[in-house]
């Protein structure tokens, strides 16, 4: 078994931001390992992302450019991916752990009957073996996994790597064809819908969340709006999402999203154990709740004991006036 693929994630031709972290980190175990690096690209009218994954460091890319790949269908890709490791036998397969990550790594572990590493937020090379850090029990503890034969399958945290950047390399892709027909994939894709033009939870450098203590959808707006004068995204509790006063899309936790911004500010959040496992690898933590013995101020770096409704708009004043 040889070399090092990474899954060149891309939504339009754009190659997501995980992806870019998955390509840094995927370039730093092939060096080590001695190997090749190659980009997996899959889609429809993917040959700029194939040009773009040069660029951030590729030696060779893979490709296969049909219209059965487009979107987040696992059905498609996941075959794809499997036969085209059954006939290269990579080492290492490296993925972001975003949702078609997820689904693709685990698709291509069970096909494969490899082993899977999850979710990481921290990799090494020991020797032929690449050891990985993860979170267990919902971020309390961190544990060292690796797997002992065969394919080495690898998911990355978001925001756990540095991205790639441009090299100014370049090259020429393999293009394959894709593995299924689509009258074989049992699922189809009716549309696409744009959600709003935010930041993006998973990418963002700060987050502000509102949990229960907001009060009811209006409550949001101060939050909200220290959110944006930070150029921030906007996240919040579950308690929040399921009283119906957020989308889903904002919840943080265990039943959410991941997210491990450099600021994470709580307003209203009492730092449950569920929401921490979605949470807790934030850099700065900063916790605002009434209560002073919440949860949430033992996970804290900075605390601010005191009512919401006053103290997020005075941060909010105190930032405009600042930045
Ligand atoms: C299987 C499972 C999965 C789960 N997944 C998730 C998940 O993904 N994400 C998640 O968040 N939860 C999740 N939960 C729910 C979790 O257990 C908690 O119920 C939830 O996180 C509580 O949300 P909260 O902190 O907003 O509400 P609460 O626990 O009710 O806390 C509200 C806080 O607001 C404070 N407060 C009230 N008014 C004010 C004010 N005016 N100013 C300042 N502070 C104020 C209160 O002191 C309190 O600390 C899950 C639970 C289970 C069982």
């Amino acid at each position: 078994m040889s070399g090092v693929w990474v899954y060149v994630e891309n939504h339009g031709g754009v190659v997501s931001t995980i992806s870019k972290e998955a390509i840094g980190a995927a370039r730093l175990v092939a060096d080590e390992l001695g190997e090749d690096l190659t980009g997996l690209v899959f889609g429809e009218n993917v040959s700029g992302v194939a040009e773009t994954a040069f660029d951030l460091g590729c030696d060779e890319v893979l490709g296969a450019d049909d219209a059965t790949l487009k979107g987040a269908r696992v059905e498609a890709q996941g075959p794809l991916l499997v036969e085209l490791a059954k006939e290269h036998e990579p080492a290492v397969i490296i993925a972001g752990a975003s949702t078609r990550g997820r689904d693709l790594t685990a698709w291509a572990a069970a096909d494969l009957d490899a082993g899977l590493m999850t979710d990481c937020t921290a990799i090494e090379v020991d020797g032929e073996t690449v050891k990985a850090t993860r979170a267990v029990y919902a971020g309390k503890l961190l544990s060292t996994v690796f797997i002992t034969g065969g394919t080495q399958i690898i998911s990355l945290r978001s925001r756990a790597f540095p991205q790639a950047v441009s090299t100014g390399n370049s090259g020429t892709a393999e293009w394959v064809d894709a593995a299924v027909d689509e009258d074989d994939i049992p699922s189809k894709i009716t549309g696409f819908e744009e959600k709003g033009s935010g930041v993006s939870l998973t990418d963002a450098s700060i987050i502000v969340s509102g949990g229960r203590g907001v009060g009811g959808p209006e409550g949001f707006a101060p939050v909200r709006e220290l959110a944006d004068t930070l150029g921030g995204a906007l996240g919040a509790s579950r308690a929040a999402v399921d009283a119906g006063w957020i989308p889903y899309d904002h919840q943080v936790g265990q039943t959410g999203k991941t997210v491990s911004p450099d600021l994470y500010i709580a307003c209203g959040i009492s730092g449950a154990i569920q929401h921490q496992a979605g949470m807790r690898t934030s850099k700065i933590i900063v916790a605002i709740n009434k209560d002073p013995e919440a949860p949430i101020f033992k996970l804290a770096q900075y605390g601010i004991v005191g009512d919401l409704f006053e103290v997020v708009p005075a941060l909010t004043e105190a930032f405009k006036e600042r930045l």
